[in-house]
């Protein structure tokens, strides 16, 4: 076994060393999950339910402590973490009601009775990136266990501490051996592993679009089941009709929420040309109201980055050509801090209008009208969410209709709610989490006819 030295991004301090699994470990795991299957699926649609019921309860009872573990170990700001924690509470209420909601259909047929059922697929891997672990690993593993799957779920080597306390509490409340195993380590290795091993029958990966599509090639050898949450490249757009003072005062939060670091960031504001310079002169006090520091202090809006190592990746879209309009401020001293940054871009082919930043970036591009501000809003080879401002209620669902996109908001920012369904369209990913249909995700439909005659 290798260990991993987990950092605290505000101050770069070692808060835990973690035992990182090799490949003999995640297969003496993923062999544990395939045992406990039959005894999972057997568990009473009502019982599993409860069990999961208890799952929930524990997470909130808990709920303070796995918020200070996610400031420590991801910098997210506290009041972030709280919401991340009880998300994770809500998920598994949420998957609480599908066991016995899984319904099938009964289909009329001549000369017997046709059934349909939602079976469980097995062992399902899930993998976590750094951004948002708790909300992450929770959208995969309430619905999966849900659905009568077992569990192995991989964290990211910077962010295991939440998910490994999770797996605890998960025991606490009495959920059977094995049914959900949290296993620390490299994606080279575990999540690879997740892969290549024929006993994991689904892989939910949630990260880069880069490894998603190694993923998505990988589990094409078995014909794996796959659902991908990749990147964004998001576009707010804010007409000329719109109010625009909330626009400006609300955009800074449309994208640098967890410094950015989320796929849901809108980091292309696209303004309609006759208030371009109105909105910009809005945005410079929002984005220089930005409080960005200490995540344990409450009042605190934006935290630092993640590590060393992705400080120096977002700056580097920053080249010594980039017309930087204006900055928010960030911390002196330890920590990996980067401030709010407004950039006008030279050309739609400029690196931080066509890739995704993952840090407190926004490029600010003007349009001329509605089918222009669609075609550089779709200009881009991702679709997962977006914002649309304007008080014509015919343009907002026009837009919203128009814009490649999974998870669109009018007047607003808001992309995730527990029940309504998430994921992208292009290569932001495939397939759909949360929402009326997560279990199903996790089920594959068996047709049963019976003969009467
Ligand atoms: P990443 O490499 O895609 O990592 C995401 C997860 O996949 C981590 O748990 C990682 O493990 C694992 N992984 C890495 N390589 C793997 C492989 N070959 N097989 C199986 N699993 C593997 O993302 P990153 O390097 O952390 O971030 C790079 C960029 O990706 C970011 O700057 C951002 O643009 C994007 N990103 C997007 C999201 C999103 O929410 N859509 C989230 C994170 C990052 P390790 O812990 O060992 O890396
Ligand atoms: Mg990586």
């Amino acid at each position: 076994m290798t260990t991993t030295q987990v950092v605290n991004p505000a101050t770069e301090e070692v808060v835990a060393t973690v035992e990182a699994a090799d490949e003999a470990a995640t297969d003496v795991a993923i062999e544990r999950a395939q045992q406990a299957l039959p005894g999972w699926r057997a568990v009473a649609p009502g019982d599993r339910a409860r069990l999961l019921r208890r799952f929930a309860e524990a997470v909130d009872a808990d709920l303070e402590n796995l918020a200070a573990l996610e400031v420590r170990n991801a910098g997210h700001t506290i009041g972030n973490a709280r919401w991340e924690a009880g998300n994770v509470r809500d998920v598994l209420h949420y998957s609480a009601g599908l066991p016995e909601r899984l319904l099938g259909s009964q289909i009329p047929v001549a000369g017997g009775v046709n059934l349909t059922f939602h079976e469980p697929l097995g062992v399902v891997g899930i993998i976590v990136p750094w951004n948002f672990p708790m909300p992450i690993a929770a959208w995969g593993f309430g619905p999966a266990l849900a659905a009568g799957n077992t569990v192995v779920l991989k964290p990211a080597e910077l962010t295991p501490l939440t998910a490994v306390r999770l797996g605890e509490l998960a025991a606490r409340a009495g959920l059977p051996d094995n049914v959900f195993q949290v296993i620390p380590g490299r994606g080279s290795v575990v999540g690879a592993r997740f892969v290549t091993h024929p006993a994991v029958r689904k892989v939910v990966f949630t990260g880069s679009t880069e490894v998603g599509k190694q993923i998505m090639a990988g589990c094409a050898d078995q014909v794996k089941r796959v659902t991908l949450e990749l990147g964004g490249k998001n576009a707010n757009i804010v007409f000329a009709d719109a109010d625009v003072e909330r626009a400006a005062a609300t955009a800074p939060y449309g994208v640098f929420d967890n410094a950015g670091q989320d796929c849901c960031a809108r980091s292309r504001i696209l303004v309609q040309r006759s208030i371009f310079d109105r909105f910009l002169e809005l945005l410079e006090p929002a984005v220089r109201g930005v409080r960005v520091g200490d995540p344990a202090d409450a009042d605190t809006e934006m935290g630092p980055l993640i590590s060393a190592a992705h400080r120096e990746r977002v700056a580097g879209f920053l080249e010594p050509s980039t017309k930087v309009a204006f900055t928010g401020s960030r911390p002196d001293g330890p920590g990996f801090w980067f401030p709010p940054t407004v950039v006008l871009p030279s050309s739609p082919a400029d690196r931080v209008v066509t890739e995704e930043v993952f840090g407190p970036v926004v490029a600010v591009l003007p349009f001329d009208d509605e089918a222009d501000a669609l075609r550089i809003a779709n200009d881009t080879e991702y679709g997962l969410s977006g914002s649309i401002w304007t008080s014509d209620v015919g343009r907002a669902l026009r837009v919203s209709r128009g814009v490649e996109a999974g998870n669109l908001s009018v007047n607003s920012h808001s992309s995730v709610r527990y029940w309504t369904p998430f994921g992208g369209f292009k290569q932001s990913g495939l397939g759909r989490e949360l929402g009326p249909d997560a279990a199903r995700a996790f089920t594959e439909t068996k047709n049963v006819f019976i003969a009467t005659d």
